[in-house]
C-alpha cells in the first residue's frame, strides 16, 4: 500500500471516528432535551396547570392557568364543556377524553390532544406536532447530509495532503535513481524547492554522493598509481631478460643482467608490502591493539636494534625521557620509527646527525624525529604525506616507494596522534607526534 494512500485512509477513518464521537457525546449531553418530546411536554403542562390553578382543592384561579407556554396552548372548560379561558391555534373536534393523548390533523397539520377532568373542570391542552424532536430531527438531518459531505471532504484533503507532501520525495527519488542509474556521482540533486525537511534530506544526499565521488577518485587514483608503481620494475625486468637474451655473452653479462632483475624484483616486493599495509590501515581490515606500555624502553630497543646500509656515516643518537607510559601497538610504532629513520637516513647529508627524542610535556608526549639533511621546500610539505608523493632528486626518487610517510600518517592517526612537520630546504627535518594524554 502507497504512503499516499495509508495517510489518506488514516485521515478518513480518524474523521470517521471523531464523527462518531462527537455525535454520541452531543446525543449523550443533550439527552434531556431530546427526550422531552412534545406528547411528554404537553400531558406535564396540562397537569401543572391543574395543580397551579386549585382547581382539586379550592376554587378556581384562572389567572394561575400557563394558557401558552413551550408550545403547548391550556384551555379551560367547565363541567358542560363550555370554555371558561383559553384558545387553540385552529378549531378542533376530538371528544374529551380524560387522561389520553389523541390525535388530530387540521389543514395539513397535526396535534397532540390532552385532556384533563379535576373537580367538575375539563383541562385541555394542544400542541402542533411539528415540534417533535425538533432538536433531534436536526442531529439526524445533520448527520445523514453533513457527515457524509465531511467524510468525502476529509478524504480528498487527505488525498492531497498526502500527495503534496510525498511529490518532493518522489521528485528526489526520481533524482536519486537518475545519479545511480548513470553512475555519474558528479550530479548533484540540488534541491531548491520543497519544504525544510526534503531540502535538508537532498543536501545530506548530495553531501553523501560528494564523499561517495571523492571516495571512488581516491580509489580509482590510488589504483592508476600502484599499477603505474608496478609497471617500472616490470618493464625493466622484462627489458633485462629480452637484452640478456639477446646480447649476453659472458657470465659477467648474465649476472650484471640478474643483478637489475633482483633489484627491480625487490623493489617489486617493498611496493606491494606497503600497498598491503596501508590497505590493512586505511580499511581497518587487521585490528591492532594499542597496549598501555613504556615507549621510552621501547624505542631505545628499537634504535639499537635498527640498522641500515649507510654511506654516509650519519651518526644516531637518541633523547628519550625515561619511563613514558603510552597507549601503543609495538609492531606500527616500530615500523613508523622504521619509515622515518630510514627517511632520515636516505635525507641525511653525510656525516650528519639523525635523533629521535621522545618528551612527556604538558599536552601529552612527543615523539620526534630530526635529521639536518637536505629538507623539504615549503611548498612540498603538505604533499609528502600523499601516496606516491616523491619530492626528491631522481637518485633518491628510485630507492623509496613514495608510501612511507603515508604509512607513518595511518598509524600515527591510529595512535591519536597529532603531527607536525618543521623543516627548511638543506638544513634539515623534524617530525614530531603527539601522543593523546
Ligand atoms: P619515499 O619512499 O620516497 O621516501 P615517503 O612517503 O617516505 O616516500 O616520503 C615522501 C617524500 O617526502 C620523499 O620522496 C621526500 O621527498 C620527502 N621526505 C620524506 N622524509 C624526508 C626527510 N627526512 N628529509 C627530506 N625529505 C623527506
Amino acid at each position: 500500500m502507497s504512503g499516499k494512500l495509508r495517510v489518506t485512509l488514516f485521515i478518513t477513518i480518524m474523521m470517521l471516528i471523531l464523527s462518531a464521537a462527537a455525535l454520541t457525546l452531543i446525543l449523550t449531553v443533550n439527552s434531556a432535551a431530546i427526550t422531552d418530546n412534545p406528547k411528554g411536554r404537553l400531558v406535564n403542562i396540562v397537569k401543572d396547570n391543574v395543580n397551579d390553578s386549585d382547581a382539586f382543592s379550592n376554587e378556581l384561579e384562572i389567572e394561575d392557568i400557563d394558557l401558552f407556554r413551550k408550545g403547548v396552548f391550556t384551555s379551560c372548560y367547565n363541567e358542560s364543556k363550555e370554555l371558561i379561558v383559553g384558545s387553540f391555534p385552529t378549531s378542533l373536534e376530538t371528544d374529551f377524553q380524560n387522561g389520553i393523548v389523541s390525535t388530530e390533523t387540521k389543514e395539513g397539520r397535526k396535534y397532540y390532544i390532552y385532556d384533563l377532568y379535576a373537580n367538575g373542570y375539563w383541562f385541555r391542552g394542544v400542541i402542533d406536532s411539528s415540534n417533535e424532536s425538533s432538536l433531534m430531527s436536526t442531529i439526524l438531518t445533520l448527520s445523514y447530509t453533513v457527515l457524509p459531505f465531511l467524510i468525502i471532504l476529509a478524504s480528498i484533503g487527505g488525498w492531497l495532503i498526502s500527495y503534496s507532501a510525498f511529490k518532493p520525495i518522489e521528485r528526489l527519488m526520481a533524482a536519486a535513481e537518475k545519479i545511480s542509474d548513470g553512475n555519474d556521482l558528479t550530479k548533484r540533486l540540488n534541491m531548491r524547492h520543497g519544504t525544510k525537511e526534503i531540502k535538508k534530506l537532498a543536501k545530506t544526499f548530495d553531501n553523501m554522493f560528494e564523499r561517495l565521488e571523492s571516495s571512488f577518485e581516491g580509489q580509482k587514483q590510488f589504483t592508476s598509481d600502484a599499477s603505474h608503481e608496478l609497471r617500472t620494475p616490470i618493464t625493466v625486468i622484462l627489458a633485462e631478460c629480452s637484452r640478456t637474451k639477446r646480447k649476453a655473452i659472458s657470465k659477467q653479462d648474465y649476472i650484471s643482467s640478474v643483478n637489475v632483475i633482483e633489484k627491480n624484483a625487490n623493489r617489486m616486493l617493498q611496493l606491494s608490502e606497503d600497498l598491503l599495509s596501508i590497505t590493512r590501515l586505511e580499511q581497518g581490515t587487521v585490528k591492532y591493539k594499542l597496549e598501555r606500555a613504556n615507549l621510552s624502553e621501547f624505542i631505545s630497543s628499537l634504535i639499537e636494534e635498527f640498522r641500515i646500509s649507510d654511506e654516509k656515516d650519519i651518526s644516531l643518537t637518541a633523547d628519550l625521557e625515561p619511563n613514558i607510559m603510552v597507549n601503543y601497538n609495538n609492531i606500527l610504532i616500530s615500523r613508523l620509527i622504521q619509515n622515518l629513520l630510514e627517511n632520515a637516513y636516505k635525507y641525511g647529508k653525510q656525516g650528519g646527525n639523525v635523533t629521535v627524542s621522545l618528551k612527556n610535556e604538558k599536552d601529552g608526549p612527543i615523539l620526534s624525529v630530526k635529521d639536518d639533511g637536505i629538507g623539504i621546500a615549503k611548498e612540498n610539505i603538505q604533499k609528502i604525506w600523499q601516496r606516491f608523493y616523491r619530492a626528491s632528486t631522481n637518485a633518491l626518487q628510485e630507492s623509496g616507494t613514495g608510501l612511507g610517510l603515508s604509512i607513518v600518517k595511518q598509524i600515527a592517526l591510529l595512535h591519536g596522534c597529532s603531527i607536525s612537520v618543521q623543516s627548511s630546504l638543506n638544513e634539515g627535518s623534524v617530525f614530531s607526534f603527539r601522543f593523546p594524554l
